[in-house]
């Protein structure tokens, strides 16, 4: 057979042309209509519904009956722990990491004096909560001095997990006045100590007042110092996970 070559590259080249314009025009056809399928298939989930999917996936590091970390429940709770810093009055580090657990009843009485004072336009501050049995043990070493630590032989309210060291904020997050620093030993740190200005004995008031409302007790040498009273539990060892 004959083969008429201009005629026979005329139509190779036309070929190849259908094909790739062809090719071209099939790619976009076939990725515009996946993601299509795939939005169809999605359900669309309300707000309501995905706050509901976030709490009930939500994984714990500890056993939720026995702790609850107190930023798993309200996150606009300042947490400053601070004997996971050098700011303490043994001006070491004691924990690994600062995370302010409490027996669950007492974590939730705090969330709720939290609100509480939201609405007066304060909050609360964590100095130091659940403390454990081992980190006191450290805390007696350096200070083996009862009138400042409580030997870890007979624990603690903070080695229970139903103590807190907590002062009052502002609607910025400032701290209010109350008259000594975090710590501080000596006769002004005490809950009734007069001697202070006016809006020092109103702040220390206010956070007295409001944390016996939500079932604290305070203790007469500490204003920071408040132990939970509608719990018990035992003392405590469990040490809890840093990131
Ligand atoms: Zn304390």
């Amino acid at each position: 057979m004959i083969v008429n070559k201009p005629y026979f590259s005329t139509f190779l080249l036309l070929v190849t042309l259908f094909c790739v314009s062809n090719c071209q025009q099939a790619k976009p056809k076939t990725t515009s209509t996946a993601p299509k399928e795939a939005v169809e298939q999605t359900p669309i989930s309300s707000p309501d519904t995905i706050k509901k999917e976030i709490v009930e996936t939500k994984t714990y590091d500890y056993d939720t009956l026995q702790w609850l970390d107190i930023l798993d429940l309200d996150t606009s709770i300042q947490v400053d722990m601070k004997y996971a810093t050098t700011d303490n009055f043994v001006k070491e580090k004691m924990y690994e990491c600062g995370r302010c657990l409490l027996r669950p009843d007492a974590a939730k009485a705090v969330a709720k004096a939290h609100i509480y004072l939201q609405g007066k336009g304060y909050g609360l501050k964590m100095l130091d909560c659940y403390r454990p049995r081992p980190i006191q043990q450290k805390l007696w070493d350096k200070v083996p001095n009862p009138t400042y630590v409580t030997n870890p032989a007979k624990g603690s309210m903070h080695n229970r997990g139903l103590a807190v060291d907590l002062t009052l904020v502002d609607e910025n997050g400032k701290e209010l006045e109350m008259g000594t620093p975090f710590d501080f030993f000596g006769p002004k740190a005490h809950t009734f100590f007069a001697d202070l200005p006016d809006d020092v004995l109103a702040n220390r008031k206010l956070l007295r007042e409001t944390l016996k409302k939500f079932g604290f007790k305070h203790i007469t040498s500490e204003w920071w110092h408040y132990s939970y009273q509608g719990a018990r539990s035992e003392l405590s060892d469990y040490l809890w996970e840093c990131e």
